[in-house]
């Protein structure tokens, strides 16, 4: 008889005060459950009220083992698709489903997905600095570490923090993450030109410009960030930009990577086939789960563009092993972001306490050693979650702040 989903539920903690949201999918079988990411934080109630409410009575009672079915059911149950919102409830489901897979096959995911054609997965870094000492001073650590490619940042991304208008905005202008553009990108230039002269050229560096200023300012940015080599340059443009890309490819040839916004293979499509960028960034929830990154994973493969999934701190620990699973099979893997998610003894002095809360909440993570990270090899994705100690780490909920970047005078920075 085949095994079938009995429930659903979503589970939401906030451990190091970042909103996560894990689902769990129960099924006929005792004991057999599988755990997904469907962590869209800044909108998290949303995506548990319509896992709960339209994916669980959909998918109750249906195989577990059909996942590309129950994908393509669930994707296209609500008519509307390609949404942020839905993508990541799919993606909880999705992960789960491949979860029960693993572990029904008694095999950990990159099995599953071909086997290891590496032994572990090459990370980086993200170091920041009020000052470019502060900075490098923080690059030496994360290379004492073992890590070879480090993305850096001088006060947050390019902006103040959350705050009122400086004094010359025009009067009544609203509070926000304000940022000078042209500052921004002077400043950048001289921040890695100071890097290369303290650090020289053997360090692999990342920036993020995290698609803050105009497009016609990114072309400038990758132009003049040239000469310094970068291992690539994070988000240039926004999504809604992405013509842009073809005059930053006849202007520098400082590799692109792109996509933690992206929601569908239609804003990919083109990028990859025609090679405007050297990497492919998606956020593996938000395009929704592991069912079409694998798909994408293997397109890019054929057109010589290189995987470095997204792993910021706003994903949980489920979707990190999914990350690492899918790069330890990949031949066109290229990097992957990690946020530390270190056991404590890896950790940086000061981050250790946030960090242990969710080492208490997760078990089983991708484990952090010398530069490299190594999935365990238990059956799944081998991440497993206490919801007793979840309990003691409620959610947060509020507005969202540091998305509302202003320009010099005032106006909201738009895509
Ligand atoms: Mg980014």
């Amino acid at each position: 008889m085949a095994t079938t989903i009995s429930r659903i539920r979503v589970i939401c903690t906030a451990p190091e005060g970042i909103n996560l949201a894990v689902v769990k999918v129960e099924t006929s079988q005792p004991g057999l459950y599988g755990l997904g990411c469907a962590t869209f934080s800044y909108r998290y109630l949303t995506v548990k009220h319509l896992i709960e409410t339209y994916l669980e009575p959909l998918l109750k009672g249906r195989s577990v083992e059909d996942i590309e079915e129950l994908w393509q059911l669930m994707h296209q149950n609500g008519y509307w698709r390609n949404g942020p919102v839905e993508n990541n409830a799919i993606s909880g489901i999705d992960m789960a489903l491949w979860d029960i897979k693993g572990k029904m096959a008694g095999m950990p995911l990159y099995q599953l997905f071909g086997g290891k054609v590496r032994e572990a997965v090459a990370v980086y870094r993200h170091a920041e600095g009020r000052d470019i000492e502060e900075l490098c001073d923080n690059i030496r650590r994360f290379q004492a570490m073992g890590i070879t490619a480090i993305r850096c940042q001088c006060g947050g991304y390019g902006g103040d923090g959350y705050g009122r208008a400086p004094s010359t905005a025009p009067a009544g202008a609203r509070p926000g993450v304000y940022l000078d553009s042209q500052k921004y990108i002077r400043d950048t230039v001289r921040l890695f030109e100071g890097i290369r002269t303290r650090l020289g050229d053997e360090v692999q560096l990342i920036h993020d410009v995290h698609e803050r200023i105009a497009p016609a300012e990114a072309v400038q940015l990758a132009s003049e960030l040239e000469p310094y080599h970068l291992f690539f340059l994070e988000d240039p443009v926004p999504l809604e930009q992405l013509g842009w890309l073809r005059r930053i490819r006849e202007r520098s040839s400082t590799p692109i990577a792109i996509g933690e916004l992206f929601n569908n293979p239609s804003e990919w499509r083109a990028l990859i086939t025609e090679r405007l960028i050297d990497y492919i960034r998606v956020h593996i929830s938000q395009i929704g789960g592991l069912t079409p990154a694998r798909k994408l994973q293997i397109f890019a493969e054929q057109f010589g563009v290189r995987t470095a999934w997204h792993g910021p701190g706003d994903m949980s620990p489920v979707a990190h092993a999914a990350n690492v699973h899918i790069d330890l099979a990949a031949s066109n893997f290229g990097i992957q972001e990690w946020s530390g998610i270190e056991p404590p003894n890896f950790v940086i002095q000061e981050l250790r306490k946030q960090e242990g809360a969710l080492l208490e909440v997760f078990d089983g993570l991708p484990e952090f050693r010398d530069g490299y990270v190594y999935p365990n090899d238990r059956p799944g994705l081998g991440v497993d979650i206490n919801e007793e100690i979840a309990r003691r780490y409620p959610c947060v909920d509020g507005v969202t702040v540091w998305t509302q970047t202003r320009k010099g005078d005032g106006s909201l920075q738009v895509p």
